[in-house]
């Protein structure tokens, strides 16, 4: 089947299924909304179209229309097409429009069903929609999120007449809407009712009330779309069942500069903290033509960061050159990288830093050493090994290039409560990219990365004790933990 209308789950990238991952990672194309798993992309080719139908530039949704004459002009290509939906492609997201187009065109399809925001938001939030003795039907119901449109969909009497949880999918406008036809059409005022917002994404809240009092209280919190109210006795179980751990990030503004390859996996970690995660890759990895040099030659093959691993281990292609000389990994990250294609590094430093690992290397004896990783690389670990008589070469395995930055994602950036930095080249880059570095506070992943902060007239605000994207996100946890504690 070449065509796939598949649900992305309402948020938490764990939540997607197993099919969805698998199409995904097979697509040429993929046309997909707006509120999808942030990490719902990672899985595609390098290659693959990704077309966001939810918003054009930035702006206005694309109209239905256009999605589905895109849809059916990449299935006529004979491309292998996933449309991807937020939640369950069939649960309010227009996907049995998108069949019918399919099927009338003549392409055969498949359909995945995703986890519904509708049972999903309320069962993060600890409220069951349905539970014995309590709920025995629950109703998933939409109207116009155009508060300006009279509502013709909704037949409030007969809703309020429904014996179960009612599940609204709709904008928090429309709050005092739904709780005034309820009532007006006799649901008691003081029944629970609960809003949750953004459900199962790392920065969800909930807010429980009464049918009365949701709209003022959901307003006093400062709610905001996408959300999904949950109206019947089931919802008062949120306070007895509630059972999300507490995330130390929730509330914070975070923005990762890293390339956009790694910038997913910290940006990934980050949200599962409860932080909202701005990505502004102000770097790019772009690998270099190699002529890999007969590396039987040298006693000591240096490799100075992950992205130089993963290209060595593409350029080298048969393991058995690697044979030879000593491996040396700059820090954990690469180690890790090098292992996943099946080679041990013999030296690791404790600290991911060229000074580190001369330290370790300092009682062995090295006669000529390759150092592979960015062009771009510091002089230190080649000078350091100079000094010592060794004779060395370098191999530029990829080289690290700007990606420009858009004003929204400069002010995105720029606004955030903190921005981080995993590398002097990102801190650099996205200087250049923003024009300063000023307004977040600045977390930099190590002393080379804080030198580069500080040449451009900044000042970081904590730098990272274990130089990994863990030490990372640990100092940064204890820097909102602080901020907290005095009040911000
Ligand atoms: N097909 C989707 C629903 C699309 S309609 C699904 O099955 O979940 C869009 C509405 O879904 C939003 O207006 C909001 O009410 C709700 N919604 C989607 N994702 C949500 C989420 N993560 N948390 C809360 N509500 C969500």
């Amino acid at each position: 089947m070449k065509v796939a209308l598949v649900g992305a789950g309402p948020g938490d990238p764990g939540l997607m299924t197993a099919r969805a991952l698998e199409l995904i990672a097979a697509a040429d194309v993929i046309l997909h909304d707006k509120l999808i798993p942030a990490e719902a992309l990672d899985g595609a080719r390098p290659g693959a179209l990704l077309v966001d139908v939810g918003k054009i530039g930035g702006g206005p949704q694309v109209p239905q229309d256009e999605t589905t004459r895109l849809l059916l002009e990449h299935a006529a290509s004979g491309a292998r097409v996933v449309r991807l939906k937020g939640g369950d492609p069939f649960v309010f997201g227009r996907g049995g429009e998108e069949a019918q187009a399919l099927r009338a065109a003549g392409h055969a399809f498949e359909v995945v069903p995703g986890v519904t925001s509708g049972v999903a938001a309320p069962a993060y939030a600890g409220i069951p929609v349905t539970q014995r003795g309590v709920a025995s039907a629950v109703a998933f119901v939409t109207g116009h999120e155009d508060p300006g449109k009279p509502e013709t969909a909704i037949d409030w009497p007969a809703l309020a007449a429904f014996p179960g949880t009612l599940v609204f999918y709709m904008g928090v406008r429309q709050l005092p809407r739904i709780s005034e036809q309820l009532m007006a059409a006799g649901r008691a005022a003081d029944e629970p009712a609960a809003v949750v917002e953004r459900g199962t994404f790392g920065d969800q809240r909930t807010v429980l009330a009464t049918l009365g009092t949701l709209p003022d209280r959901a307003a006093a919190e400062g709610v905001r779309p996408p959300s999904i109210t949950v109206v019947g006795p089931v919802a008062a179980l949120h306070a007895e069942i509630d059972w999300l751990p507490a995330r130390p990030l929730l509330g914070s503004t975070v923005a990762v500069t890293r390339a956009r390859a790694q910038a997913s996996a910290l940006a990934a970690r980050l949200r599962a903290l409860g932080a909202r995660v701005v990505e502004a890759p102000a770097i790019r990895i772009e690998p270099l033509p190699v002529e890999l040099p007969a590396l039987a030659d040298f006693d000591l093959l240096c490799v100075t960061s992950p992205n130089g691993a993963e290209r060595l281990l593409e350029v080298v292609r048969d393991a058995r050159a690697l044979a030879g000389p000593t491996i040396a990994a700059i820090g954990p990250g690469t180690a890790r990288a090098l292992r996943a294609g099946g080679i041990e590094p013999d030296v690791v430093p404790p600290r991911a830093v060229a000074e580190s690992l001369l330290e370790v290397l300092e009682d062995r004896a090295v006669r000529r050493a390759l150092i592979a990783g960015a062009q771009e690389a510091r002089d230190v670990l080649p000078e350091g090994l100079r000094t010592r008589g060794a004779e060395v070469s370098t191999l530029a395995l990829y080289r690290t290039v700007v990606e420009p930055l858009d004003d929204a994602a400069r002010a995105a950036v720029l606004g955030a409560a903190y921005a981080t930095f995993a590398s002097a080249s990102a801190a650099r880059f996205f200087h250049d990219a923003a024009g300063t570095l000023d307004g977040p506070r600045l977390i930099s992943i190590g002393p080379a990365t804080s030198a580069a902060i500080r040449e451009l007239g900044f000042e970081p605000h904590v730098e990272a004790i274990d130089h990994t994207p863990d030490g990372l996100v640990e100092v940064l946890v204890a820097s909102a933990a602080a901020a907290g504690a005095v009040g911000r």
